[in-house]
């Protein structure tokens, strides 16, 4: 999961990144109201924390311009302004959440759980290893910021190694869920390679930055640096 936070308090922006990285979030950081709007419009993520007091554009014009450019990812607004007509308005101009400052951090992290399971469910809608980003949604794969042109396939192959990012993934397990032809009587082993070997020339540029790796004897393994 991509995490964006438009922070301006640099001691809460930092507990915010620390405490979410430690539970394996990515997490992008933004001081200001500006920053954070244009990051949302140019890079995907899967939540944004919004503060509402910042310097300069604050967090409900910041909010407005997300959703009238058509940004549908979840916001959490923080506030510390406790009063209900914030809260209010917060909410109508399109936050899916709000937590009043200072709030525990247990409770941010409960609130984005329950938003993964209320929104497209728990599966993250971004997937990244080193700099190849996977946007499930949109489709699309960027290999340092430039868009990878893939096939269908490629994609569906590509996707299923990401999500299973440091894991060892099964020849078998690709069969049956990238090429999903469990009535097929001849093994797909060349098939899959062939595929493979397409993905690495589009990803891999160089052999010390390979991220597809194979595991002798049993499938392949998406991770930066050796597995
Ligand atoms: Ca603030």
């Amino acid at each position: 999961m991509r995490v964006l936070v438009v922070e301006d308090e640099r001691k809460v922006a930092d507990a915010l990144r620390d405490g979410l990285e430690a539970e394996q979030y990515e997490v992008i950081v933004e001081h200001t109201g500006e920053a954070g709007f244009l990051r949302t419009t140019t890079e995907p993520f899967d939540l944004v924390l919004l503060d509402l007091g910042l310097p300069g554009r604050d967090g409900l014009e910041v909010l407005g311009a997300i959703r009238r450019s058509g940004i549908k990812t979840p916001v959490v607004v923080l506030t510390a302004r406790d009063a209900v007509s914030d809260r209010v308005a917060g909410l109508d101009r399109g936050a899916d959440d709000y937590l009043v400052k200072p709030f525990a951090f247990a409770e941010l992290l409960a609130r984005i759980r329950a938003l993964c399971r209320r929104g497209r469910g728990p599966e993250p809608f971004h997937v990244s290893v080193g700099p190849v980003l996977l946007d499930v949604v949109r489709r699309r794969v960027t290999r340092n910021g430039e868009v990878v042109d893939l096939t269908t396939r490629e994609f569906e192959l590509l996707s299923h190694l990401m999500r299973s990012k440091g894991q060892v993934v099964p020849r078998e397990s690709l069969a049956r869920e990238v090429w999903k032809e469990p009535a097929r009587t001849t093994s797909l082993d060349n098939v899959i390679d062939v595929h493979i070997a397409r993905l690495r020339r589009k990803l891999d540029v160089d052999q010390s930055s390979q991220l597809i790796h194979t595991i002798r004897g049993v499938g392949f393994m998406m991770c930066v640096g050796e597995p």
